[in-house]
C-alpha cells in the first residue's frame, strides 16, 4: 500500500490543514492587533502633543515666528482662515498635499486624523485640531485656525514588516515540524494495525489457532481482542463442523455396510424365500435408521442456518402430554415397562406443536430405550413461576455424572455400543435442546446410574 493511500498520510494532511488554518488565523490576529495598538498609541501621542502645543502660548508663538524646534520625524503646521483664503503661517514642514477639507474641518471646530504620503513616499499620520490664538498685534491670530501635528509611521511600518517576516518563516517551519511529528505519531499509533493485518493474512482456514498479539488498552487493543474472540468462535465452529462431518459419515457408514453385506450375501446364491425376507427386513430397518439420521441432520443444519420455519400457535401442554402418554403406552407395553401419567394441568404456551411433540417424543423414546423391562417411565407437568415444566422420569440405567455435560452435544453417546444397538443416532438430545431454546426455554437433566433419569423441559407460559 502506498503512503499516499494510507491513513497515516490522511491523518497528517488533515492535521496540517487544521494547524495551518489555526496558525494563519492566529498570525493575522496578532498582525491586526499589533498594528491597531501601534496606530492607536501614535494617535494618542499626537493628541498629547497637540494639547501640549495649544496650552503653551510661547510654543505657538515660536511656530508663528518660525523658531519652533520640531522633534525628529515630527510635523507641526499652523493655518488660519482670513474669511476668503487659507494662510499657512508656519514654514511648510512637509512635502505632501493636504486636503483642504481636512484643514477646514479643524478650522470649523472638528478635530480629525488623516494618513498622507509625502513626496518621498513616506507615510505620515496627521492630526488637525482647531485653535484660537487671539494674540494682540497679530491680526491673523484673531481668526479661526487649525494646528496640524504629525509623525512619520516608519517605525510602526518597520515593526509590522518585521513581524510579517518572522511569521512567514516561523509558520511554514512550525508546519514542517508538525508534519514530521504527525507522521511519526500516526505511524506509532497505527503500528498495531499492520500487526493485525499481518496476522489476519497468516491465518488460514485450516489453522485458526493463531491470535493477534496486540495487548494495549486502547481502541486498537480492544479491536484486537474482539478479532481474537471472533477467530476463537470461528475456530470452535470449524472444529464442530469438522467433527460433525466426520461423525455423520461414520454414522452413515454403519447402516450402509450392513445393507451392502446383507444384499451381497442374499445375491451370492439361490436361497429359500424366508432368507430373502429376513435380508429385506434387515435392509429396510437400516434404511429407516439412515433416513431418520438424515432427517435429524437436516433439522440441525436448518437450525444452524437459522432457516427453521416455526408454526406458532397456542399450545395446551396438559392436553399434549396426555395425548403423548397414550401414544407411548403401546411402546412401553411391548417392552414390559409401566407408563405413568403423573400430575398435569392446563398450561398454555406459545409454540410449534409439531416440534414440541418431537421434543417430548425424543425424550420418551430415550426413557423407554434406556429403561429395562419392568421399569417405569412417567411424564408430568407443573408450573414454576412463569414457566411450565414437563418432567420425563425413568427408572432406567441412568447417566454417569461425568457424561452429563456432554449428552446434549451432537453425536455424543454415553454408552456408544448400547445406544447404536438400541437404534439411537446420538442427535436426539441436541435437537431437543435446540427446540426448547428456540421456544425461549431450557432443558435440564438429573440422573443417577442404576436408579434412573429425569429430563425437565422449561417453557415460558403465555402471558395474557
Ligand atoms: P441417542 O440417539 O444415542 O439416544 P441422544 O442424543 O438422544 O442420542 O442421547 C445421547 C446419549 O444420552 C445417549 O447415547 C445415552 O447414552 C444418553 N441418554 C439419553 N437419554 C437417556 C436416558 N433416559 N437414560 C439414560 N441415558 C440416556
Amino acid at each position: 500500500m502506498s503512503f499516499i493511500h494510507s491513513i497515516k498520510f490522511r491523518f497528517t494532511i488533515w492535521y496540517l490543514i487544521v494547524l495551518a488554518i489555526l496558525l494563519g488565523t492566529l498570525s493575522a490576529g496578532v498582525y491586526f492587533y499589533l498594528s491597531r495598538s501601534l496606530y492607536r498609541s501614535l494617535d494618542n501621542s499626537l493628541e498629547l502633543r497637540s494639547n501640549q502645543i495649544c496650552s503653551v502660548p510661547p510654543l505657538l508663538e515660536s511656530i508663528w515666528s518660525g523658531e519652533f524646534q520640531e522633534k525628529l520625524g515630527e510635523v507641526v503646521m499652523l493655518y488660519f482662515y482670513t474669511g476668503s483664503q487659507l494662510v499657512e503661517v508656519s514654514p511648510p514642514s512637509v512635502n505632501a498635499s493636504l486636503s483642504h477639507q481636512f484643514i477646514y474641518q479643524a478650522i470649523n471646530g472638528r478635530s480629525s486624523f488623516a494618513t498622507v504620503e509625502d513626496t518621498e513616499g513616506q507615510q505620515l499620520r496627521l492630526l488637525a485640531v482647531p485653535i484660537h490664538l487671539g494674540i494682540p498685534g497679530m491680526p491673523l491670530s484673531t481668526q479661526p485656525g487649525a494646528l496640524i501635528v504629525g509623525r512619520s509611521t516608519r517605525q510602526i511600518d518597520q515593526a509590522l514588516h518585521g513581524l510579517v517576516r518572522t511569521l512567514v518563516i516561523a509558520v511554514p517551519l512550525a508546519l514542517a515540524v508538525a508534519a514530521g511529528g504527525g507522521i511519526f505519531l500516526a505511524r506509532r499509533a497505527l503500528k498495531p494495525v499492520d500487526k493485525i493485518a499481518q496476522t489476519a493474512q497468516e491465518i488460514e482456514e485450516n489453522d485458526l489457532s493463531q491470535r493477534i498479539n496486540v495487548n494495549t488498552r486502547d481502541e486498537l487493543g480492544r479491536l484486537a481482542a474482539t478479532l481474537n474472540a471472533m477467530i476463537g468462535r470461528l475456530e470452535r465452529a470449524f472444529r464442530r463442523q469438522k467433527q460433525f462431518t466426520s461423525d455423520a459419515s461414520h454414522e452413515l457408514r454403519a447402516p450402509l455396510a450392513v445393507i451392502e453385506a446383507e444384499s451381497s450375501l442374499a445375491l451370492q446364491k439361490e436361497r429359500p424365500p424366508g432368507d430373502y425376507r429376513q435380508s429385506l427386513e434387515t435392509i429396510s430397518q437400516e434404511s429407516k435408521r439412515m433416513s431418520s439420521l438424515i432427517e435429524q441432520m437436516l433439522t440441525l443444519a436448518r437450525a444452524d442456518a437459522g432457516k427453521e420455519q416455526w408454526n406458532l400457535t397456542e399450545v395446551n401442554l396438559g392436553r399434549l402430554i396426555t395425548a403423548l402418554s397414550a401414544d407411548v403406552e403401546v411402546l412401553c407395553h411391548e417392552k414390559g415397562i409401566t407408563c405413568q401419567l403423573g400430575q398435569t394441568q392446563d398450561l398454555v404456551i406459545k409454540g410449534d406443536e409439531a416440534r414440541l411433540r418431537e421434543l417430548f417424543m425424543n425424550l420418551l423414546d430415550n426413557a423407554i430405550r434406556y429403561t429395562p423391562t419392568a421399569g417405569t417411565v412417567s411424564i408430568s407437568l407443573h408450573r414454576e413461576a412463569q414457566m411450565a415444566v414437563v418432567a420425563i422420569t425413568d427408572t432406567g440405567v441412568g447417566i454417569p455424572a461425568e457424561e452429563i455435560p456432554f449428552i446434549f452435544e451432537r453425536f455424543y453417546r454415553a454408552d456408544k455400543s448400547r445406544s447404536r444397538a438400541e437404534g439411537g443416532t446420538g442427535l436426539g438430545l441436541a435437537i431437543c435442546r435446540y427446540i426448547a431454546e428456540a421456544h425461549g426455554g431450557k432443558i435440564e437433566v438429573e440422573s443417577q446410574v442404576g436408579v434412573g433419569s429425569t429430563f425437565s423441559v422449561w417453557l415460558p407460559l403465555l402471558s395474557l
